[in-house]
């Protein structure tokens, strides 16, 4: 369906947690969260009935995301519910990948389509520190549990964060030449615990381009501007939030795990989806396309969204 700047919206992003076994620096709080009580979280039944509906309003893609989807219980039976809606093109699902060892392979017999796994950082000692739980090891265990499930296409997102890993572009490009893994590079975006943070670590995409000039340009994808080495079997991905704006392109609205729907990550707007059934469903999300933001204004101020990421998803 069009939004009311006549963008079409197809893209549905749905929390299905707002937990995480993580607390990355720039997505958490250092002493985590409230634990909220079940009844908080949309059920299986509830997250299937807003997925069934939002098909029918159009949308063809879905990305689980969180907090953490894995460590959801019941992520297996909410794969396998939305899998089944008719009319539903692509189960696509977000992950830390510190648990995808053990569901890799459940996630692929469940339906998942395409994965795709956060990665911040190739350096231990870093990758500890950035997720204080966190085990970089875990991580390159779940990509190749998840290559010998056969997921194919795999994503690897990576934040690029000033004075962290800005030096590593080179080795996450390099991963590209070995794998056929698309490493995307995403600018870091203030909101939540990084908000505060020193403007130096908020760079530009198009540093990695300096950084790697043998990057020739293949055709886009979504918001992804995209780049390849020279007969390398991956690709490189440029997400740009900040310094080009692609709000024009957008085609997705968000739904968190407490049932908010939110036409944009970063706008304060969000209506309830809870308690809503059949038509009143369906209207509720048609209002919320209708709605959407025409962009955001990261360019002017910090995200207008009182949220943290792991409340919303990625
Ligand atoms: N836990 C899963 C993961 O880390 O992939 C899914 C949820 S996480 C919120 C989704 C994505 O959002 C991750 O790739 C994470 O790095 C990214 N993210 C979180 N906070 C961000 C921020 N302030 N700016 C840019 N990306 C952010
Ligand atoms: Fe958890 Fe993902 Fe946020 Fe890290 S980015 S704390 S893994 S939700």
């Amino acid at each position: 369906m069009l939004d009311g700047c006549g963008r079409t919206i197809d893209y549905l992003r749905l929390s299905v947690t707002d937990l995480c076994n993580y607390r990355c620096r720039y997505c958490m709080p250092e002493e985590g969260i409230c634990k909220r009580s079940h009844s908080e979280i949309l059920s299986v039944e509830e997250l299937a009935e807003i997925a069934e509906a939002a098909v029918r309003c159009g949308v063809k893609k879905i990305r689980l995301t969180g907090g953490e989807p894995l460590v959801r219980r019941g992520i297996l039976d909410i794969c396998r519910r939305l899998r089944a809606i008719p009319g539903l093109e692509e189960l696509c699902l977000t992950t830390n990948g510190s648990l995808l060892p053990k569901l890799a392979s459940p996630l692929r017999e469940a339906g998942v389509d395409r994965l795709n796994i956060s990665l911040d950082t190739l350096r231990p000692d870093r990758f500890a520190a950035m997720t204080r739980l966190g085990r970089l090891s875990d991580v390159l265990d779940g990509i190749r549990a998840a290559e010998d499930a056969g997921f194919r296409n795999i994503k690897l997102d990576t934040v690029l964060i000033g004075g962290f890993n800005d030096d590593e572009t080179g080795d996450f490009v390099a991963l590209t030449r070995e794998h056929p893994w698309e490493v995307r590079f995403i600018e870091l975006m203030p909101m939540g615990p990084c908000a505060s943070w020193d403007k130096s670590c908020f760079l530009p995409v198009d540093f990695i381009l300096e950084r790697n000039p043998t990057l020739q340009e293949i055709p886009a994808s979504g918001v992804a501007r995209r780049y390849r080495l020279p007969g390398a079997p991956g690709a490189v991905g440029l997400i740009s939030p900040l310094s080009h704006d692609f709000c024009g392109g957008c085609r997705r609205v968000r739904v968190t795990a407490d049932g908010k729907l939110k036409g944009c990550l970063h706008s304060r707007e969000e209506s309830s989806l809870r308690g809503l059934h059949g038509e009143a469903l369906e209207e509720a999300i048609r209002q919320g396309i209708l709605h959407k933001p025409r962009r955001h204004h990261l360019t002017e101020r910090p995200s207008d969204t009182p949220r943290n990421m792991h409340q919303i998803g990625g």
